[in-house]
């Protein structure tokens, strides 16, 4: 190992599986040596909760709090809110958790893409079609030039603006590899189908291992969105059992720390996540509830989103299919109402793990996020470009929806939902501490609406059929009517923005 201005380079995947982890970083956000995920807490409220049917009283006394304050609620209110299964009192919760979404993001639901970058891991989760080992997966890493192809298809034929950048734990794909997309992403421009409007990737979230404060300085200099770390499961010693202690994902403690180091390093929009399968559902919730108290308790800023994958068949593991915890799609939306109302301030993400049905459900749950003309093989977008190809061989998991962007778009709009291409807030600075103020106050979802109706219509401009437009005129216009009751002194800055977009200027945002 070497240090090159400040970061570290490794010889190979040894030398990276022998030295990345760094100890101090790890100890500096554990004092004492306890452990923020406090299982004995954990397991104390849950049995407490678990002793006894919930009294519906304190069940809408602690709904009432949350929808006030829209704070994050204690570990004893969540482990309550868990064992909730009289349907009457589920659906009252159900629609809380609707309102608070509402208050908090308005109607809209902001859409992303996953664009993978590259599979060869020096890990060996026992569930991932991805670990070291899998002689069925072809590795890959994308070189600039295919990064480019990709978003050709993702953003020139799409029409996406936000990506989810997922990259393996390797030497070869690190911080240097990340840092590089990142900015190619950003640098490469297309032109729409429709009006040969510039279209781009305006927002990079990216989904990689975690890393020392001196790696994550550098991602935040090249202008990353969301950095997202998923925990996998919270349970240490299922968490011990599924990554192998020789890896580097072996260590808990380095996994767990990650976002304190991203507010350290000044990356202040993390985006937490279990994956709902390995472990008892409950304990995951209630784990990472804790985890945004700590997150809360030493920076005053919680996580910018909660993601909700579950379990999903990989190419050579049996993991997703023979685990004793894996959860029905009634249970799966309880996970999701009892998060928003546990974290209320949080965006939510589900993504095409889930087939359409759930997804649907999940609309009006809480969620505030999804994917859509998913490709998750390793150049599957340009290689294929069709978006309902799946290669078992060269992507981690299988997808269950493979609806398309416009046909999603579409099937919202005909519940009233807005799809928004909105990616201003990093690029004003609404994150972390400021984004949390105004997303708890409301202020942040009606802003955000005037950005969710100029990019929709850019999009419809740019990438929609003739009926999808029809379809969506409706809901645009209802949206306006809106902006102007709430807002009537900024409403003709607003059509005037809206206008010129109209006239074929793009990414015009407040
Ligand atoms: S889950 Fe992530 S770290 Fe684990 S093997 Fe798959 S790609 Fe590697």
């Amino acid at each position: 190992m070497t240090t090159v201005g400040g970061t570290r380079r490794f010889k190979d995947a040894q030398d990276y599986l022998e030295h990345f982890i760094v100890q101090e970083q790890i100890d500096k956000y554990l004092p004492g040596g306890k452990h923020f995920i406090d299982d004995a807490l954990i397991n104390r409220e849950l049995e407490k909760a678990r002793s006894a049917p919930p009294d519906p009283a304190r069940v809408r006394e602690i709904v009432a709090r949350s929808t006030a304050t829209r704070e994050t609620l204690p570990a004893a209110d969540v482990a309550t809110l868990l064992q909730v299964t009289d349907p009457d009192l589920l659906e009252e919760m159900r629609a809380a958790a609707d309102a608070i979404k509402h208050a908090v993001y308005d109607n809209r639901i902001v859409v992303f893409a996953p664009l993978y970058m590259s599979n060869p891991c020096v890990n060996g989760c026992t569930y991932c079609g991805f670990r070291s080992g899998n002689s069925r997966q072809q590795r890959r890493i994308l070189t600039m030039d295919e990064l480019r192809e990709e978003i050709d298809v993702v953003a020139g034929r799409i029409g996406h603006k936000r990506i989810i950048a997922v990259y393996g734990e390797h030497p070869d794909t690190s911080t240097d590899y990340i840092a590089e997309t990142i900015r190619t992403a950003y640098a490469h421009t297309c032109k729409a189908p429709k009006t040969g409007a510039p279209a781009g990737i305006r927002r990079v979230n990216v989904n990689a291992a975690p890393l020392p404060v001196e790696d994550l300085r550098v991602l935040h200099d090249v202008g990353i969105g969301t950095f997202q770390v998923f925990q996998e499961t919270y349970h240490r010693p299922t968490y011990e059992k599924l990554h192998p202690a020789w890896s580097v994902k072996g260590n808990y403690d380095w996994r767990t720390t990650c976002f304190h180091r991203c507010m350290e390093a000044g990356v202040d929009d993390v985006g937490l996540g279990a994956l709902f399968g390995l472990y008892d559902w409950q304990y995951e919730v209630m784990a990472l509830v804790l985890h945004a108290h700590d997150l809360e308790r030493w920076f005053g800023i919680g996580p910018h989103t909660i993601s909700f994958p579950r379990l999903e068949p990989a190419s050579g593991t049996r993991v997703p299919e023979e685990s004793p915890y894996l959860i029905d799609d009634d249970t799966f939306k309880r996970i999701l109402v009892v998060t928003r109302l546990a974290v209320p301030y949080t965006g939510m993400i589900v993504t095409c793990r889930e087939r359409p049905e759930s997804r649907n459900a999940c609309l009006s749950a809480g969620m505030t996020q999804l994917d859509a003309s998913s490709n998750i093989a390793i150049k599957g977008y340009s290689d294929s470009c069709k978006v309902s190809d799946q290669a078992e061989d060269r992507q981690q998991f299988m997808l269950a929806d493979n609806r398309s962007l416009e046909e999603v778009v579409r099937y919202m709009a005909g519940r009233g939902i807005i799809t928004s291409f909105c990616t201003a807030g990093y690029r004003c600075g609404r994150t972390g501490g400021c984004i949390m103020d105004a997303l708890k106050t409301g202020r942040e979802g009606k802003f955000c609406k005037i950005n969710a109706v100029l990019t929709f219509r850019e999009w419809l401009d740019d990438f929609a059929s003739p009926e999808t437009v029809a379809a969506c005129e409706p809901l645009i216009r209802k949206e306006l009517d809106g902006i102007k009751e709430w807002l009537p002194k900024f409403y003709p800055t607003v059509m005037k923005q809206y206008e010129a977009t109209c006239n074929g200027s793009r990414d015009l945002f407040f």
